[in-house]
């Protein structure tokens, strides 16, 4: 048996003749099936109705052999009626001439292969014609029809002889062989109808619905439901393929739903991800500014201004252009904290950053270096500039004192360190110490004033 698909690239799964499995033009993903449901089911089921077929068959034939062979004996008892008159009257008259023509006539009767006659005293053979059987065993003859021959006259009855008519089982079969050829021939009709009604309806029922089932769950799109043909439809209508087929629908609906949860699942986390992202750069962003700012005033912090002035020397250099750097330092800042605590510290050094940053540029870079001491560097600005921004500084502190509590004030003054760079300055430490000198001179020289390091007596 052989079953194919229709659609192009479709699998062809069968079985042949001899029931072996045979697939072709399968793609690399199909699974190709051994068999098939509709193959085993046949072969199955026929084999049993092979047995059936065969068994009712040769009960069939017994039955015609019985009634033929009920039949041939009636016969035989027929035959004795029309020959047991003569046969009496012959050896009545003990004329064995006639009585051999008679038994000579009887075996010529299609029907009987045998006669024979006996003495009923003695029980020798009288009279003998045709193929007479005696069986081994001594026991009667199947198809033979025994009788005695009496002969009566006005005088009485009497037993003369006793006679057998046999036939045989050539003559029996020459009756039967018509209706047995007939029920043989008609028992293999059936057989072959029966086999091509069973192949036809598992193809049709099994076979081709299942191949169907499984190329459409091949094609099949999520979502969807499976898209049968009208006619695998109404194969299958009621049915557990039918069945199958809801499943699969189920299922397919089953994954969407899934599929949609789990694509709203990864929405959400996306989304989390994506606020935790934002978060996290967030973070980082303070921490980064965190790392390059002075926690107490919000300004650069020491870290920052390394960095800051190591690139602003580069580019003076690159662009040759100028560059200045004031060093601050608060004045007498320790008395502000042991007379108004540390706290009063705090904000002085906040008040003297936001002064500091608010009297310069904003290209300029205003940080705290530590303690109550401060940087400003200053672009493109030579010493004379420079020393404007310093006083500048000077002034604005002086003109704003710090007020602490009611009616009580703090006035910080910073003491200045100028310094401008130089063209023999390789780097920072040079252009720093600088300043920091003019610092210590500003401090030696009595405090709230700047001094830039051209005017040191050491200075070159
Ligand atoms: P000078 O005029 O010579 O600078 O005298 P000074 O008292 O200011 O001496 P110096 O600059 O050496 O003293 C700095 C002091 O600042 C020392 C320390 O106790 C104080 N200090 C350092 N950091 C802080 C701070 O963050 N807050 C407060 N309140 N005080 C600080
Ligand atoms: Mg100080």
């Amino acid at each position: 048996m052989r079953q194919r698909s229709d659609a192009p690239g479709e699998a062809v799964v069968g079985i042949d003749a001899q029931g072996a499995a045979c697939s072709a033009a399968a793609p690399a993903t199909q699974t190709r099936a051994r068999d098939t449901v509709a193959g085993r089911f046949f072969r199955r089921a026929f084999g049993i109705f092979i047995i059936f077929a065969v068994l009712l068959t040769a009960v069939l034939i017994g039955e015609t052999l019985w009634v033929a062979k009920e039949n041939l004996k009636g016969e035989l008892a027929i035959y004795q009626r029309t020959f047991e008159k003569s046969i009496a009257a012959a050896l009545w008259s003990l004329d064995p001439e006639k009585l051999d023509s008679i038994v000579d006539g009887i075996v010529e009767i299609p029907d009987i292969e045998g006669v024979r006659i006996v003495d009923p005293h003695s029980g020798k053979v009288i009279a003998q014609a045709g193929a007479f059987v005696i069986l081994g065993q001594g026991g009667p003859h199947p198809l033979a029809h025994r009788f005695d021959v009496i002969h009566e006259d006005g005088y009485g009855r009497e037993l003369v002889g006793r006679a057998e008519f046999q036939s045989s089982l050539t003559q029996l079969m020459r009756r039967t062989q018509r209706q047995i050829l007939l029920i043989v021939v008609l028992a293999c009709l059936k057989t072959l109808a029966f086999w091509w009604i069973f192949r036809w309806v598992g193809r049709r029922l099994l076979g081709a619905p299942l191949t169907e089932i499984a190329r459409a769950i091949r094609a099949a799109a999520l979502p969807g439901r499976l898209q049968l043909s009208g006619s695998t439809e109404k194969a299958i209508a009621d049915t557990e393929l039918a069945l199958l087929r809801d499943a699969y629908d189920s299922l397919a609906e089953r994954t969407r739903q899934a599929q949609d949860d789990l694509a709203r699942a990864n929405a959400e986390l996306d989304l989390r991800v994506r606020e935790r992202t934002r978060e996290l750069q967030e973070a980082n962003r303070k921490l980064e500014e965190l790392a390059h700012t002075d926690s107490l005033t919000g300004l650069a912090n020491r870290r920052e201004f390394l960095s800051a002035a190591e690139q602003a020397i580069g580019r003076a250099r690159r662009g040759d252009r100028p560059l200045a750097l004031i060093v601050c330092d608060i004045d007498k800042f320790k008395q502000v904290n042991d007379v108004h605590g540390h706290m009063v510290g705090d904000r002085v050094i906040r008040h003297v950053a936001e002064h500091l940053f608010n009297a310069v540029r904003h290209i300029d870079l205003v940080a705290r270096l530590g303690g109550d001491e401060f940087v400003v560097l200053l672009p493109d600005i030579g010493l004379d500039e420079a020393r404007v921004v310093a006083e500048r500084i000077r002034d604005v502190l002086a003109a704003s004192p710090l007020e602490i509590a009611a009616g009580v004030t703090v006035r910080a003054s910073v003491s200045l360190g100028i310094a401008a760079l130089e063209p023999e300055d390789e780097r920072l430490e040079e252009l720093f110490l600088r300043a920091d000198r003019a610092l210590y001179a500003a401090k030696a020289g009595g405090r709230n004033r700047a001094i830039d390091h051209s005017r040191l007596p050491d200075a070159p």
